[in-house]
């Protein structure tokens, strides 16, 4: 009988980053100055981030060192667990062989931890006394917080309203880390101020609260800014969730036919697959690596890819990304993280080359595949990994129609302990499912920025 838990030692621990851009089919598109329309410089950067992010940023280099006091923290929950989902496959009665790795071990209860810490240790090295950022559901905000309560900075975070109100003990959490937290829109920056006068009553988005921290980091010299996804140093930093699965999957003797991740700026969905997306591109294998999206935010499935801003008011540099535009503010689902209108620019380079699929799922689908994934495995997610786990049961079932005993392999990218008033509002039958207004879609090329 195969293991249910395959578990590196940490002396196992893979001690490198691996950097795709060492291996893109064709090199990715600069990021561009928001007034000059000119490719960024590191000095256009270098307000905002660390220099040795920067570099990190453009690298070519295959594999990143991971500092030792990096790796030394990730010892605290790090390697991860790779689970075989053996009760979700019984009950699903399927001879396909399903596996996720399981971040949601970390003390913030996510795969954000992952960077948090690598992005407060450079930070730290540099003289930053403060990193200031924005959060969706929470999850950013709290590992951020963790990771600069380790090295002892202060951190600042905006989170998107409608989820400061529907989190409460997600501001909680930053605060027990040290951190400081503000409803966005809020009243303390030009952008948040501008977005109130027009919209009083605004529930907030992502793309706002970056326009907020970036705004404050911007205007303070001993603060920098932090960015919890999208940026190519972020991507960089998830890959020890993949590079740790490829090695488990080694000592389990087999290998994934599919690749799942949630996808709300890339991040996790990144993390775990680049290493196997390396095995497809360098390597001959041939697995299929899809990204799963919430069809109330559907940026790969239904979006452009075109240049366009991070964030709402136009602060960031333009990005050559998939996008539902800046200004999208997508409907409430309960998956907070999963509501950005734009996508990695690594992630989507690949999708636009078909090396990655996408998928959009309903909200009302995730939380019954949620339901079933805890009810056999004991987990309970985040309505963000649920996403992952949708995707993992259709493949998995689609197998059982077929007799194909696949081996499907999904990132569990956190737990749902601080979702509970979703998964009520899910046992009440009082959750709605969200299709992307298709008028969206056509007012959509005319407010991208020309470039
Ligand atoms: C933030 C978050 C996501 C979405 O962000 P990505 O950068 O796309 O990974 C997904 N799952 C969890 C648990 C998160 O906290």
């Amino acid at each position: 009988m195969s293991d249910t838990r395959i578990l590196l030692s940490e002396r196992e621990m893979p001690r490198a980053w691996y950097n795709i851009q060492a291996d893109l089919p064709r090199p990715l598109y600069p990021p561009l100055h928001p007034a000059t329309r000119k490719p960024v410089g590191p000095e256009d950067l270098a307000p905002l981030f660390p220099m040795e992010l920067i570099k990190q940023e453009v690298s070519r280099e295959r594999y990143i060192e991971i500092p030792e006091e990096v790796l030394d923290i990730y010892k605290m929950w790090r390697p991860t667990p790779l689970h075989r989902a053996k009760n979700l496959e019984k009950a699903l009665d399927t001879p396909a062989k399903i596996y996720y790795k399981n971040e949601s071990v970390s003390p913030p209860g996510s795969h954000k931890a992952n960077t948090s810490v690598a992005q407060a240790y450079y930070n730290k090295k540099e003289g930053v006394k403060r990193l200031v950022t924005e959060t969706g559901a929470g999850q950013w905000g709290s590992a951020l917080a963790f990771g600069c309560s380790l090295f002892g900075i202060e951190c600042r975070v905006y989170m998107v309203r409608v989820s400061y109100n529907q989190k409460p003990y997600r501001k909680i959490l930053i605060e027990n880390w040290g951190g400081e937290i503000f409803a966005s829109p809020s009243s303390l920056t030009d952008s948040g101020r501008k977005i109130l006068a027009k919209y009083p009553d605004s529930s907030g988005s992502l793309g706002i609260a970056i326009s907020e921290a970036v705004e404050e980091a911007a205007k303070n010299d001993n603060a920098k800014y932090s960015l919890g996804s999208v940026l190519n140093h972020v991507m960089l930093h998830q890959t020890i969730i993949g590079q740790e699965a490829r090695k488990q999957f080694e000592m389990a003797g087999d290998y994934p036919d599919v690749v799942i991740g949630c996808v709300g700026g890339g991040s996790n969905f990144s993390g775990f697959a680049f290493p196997f997306v390396r095995e497809n591109l360098t390597n001959g294998h041939n697995s299929r690596i899809v990204a799963v999206e919430p069809t109330a935010c559907p940026t790969l499935t239904k979006g452009l890819y075109s240049y366009d801003y991070g964030d709402t008011v136009g602060l960031t540099p333009l990005l050559k990304m998939y996008t539902l535009g800046h200004d999208f503010v997508p409907a409430p689902i309960h998956a907070g993280g999963l509501r950005y209108h734009g996508d990695a620019p690594l992630l989507c380079l690949l999708y636009d080359e078909k090396a990655i699929e996408a998928v959009a799922v309903h909200q009302r689908s995730i939380f019954e595949a949620a339901d079933l994934f805890t009810k056999t495995e004991g987990i309970l997610p985040a309505p963000e990994s649920a996403h992952a786990i949708r995707t993992a049961i259709d493949e998995a079932l689609k197998c059982k129609e077929s007799g194909e005993k696949k081996t499907i392999a999904f990132c569990l990218s956190g737990h749902g302990h601080f979702d509970l008033s979703a998964y009520d509002s899910y046992r009440n039958g009082v959750l709605d499912d969200y299709e992307y207004p298709e008028e969206e879609l056509k007012r959509l090329p005319a407010q991208l920025p020309k470039v």
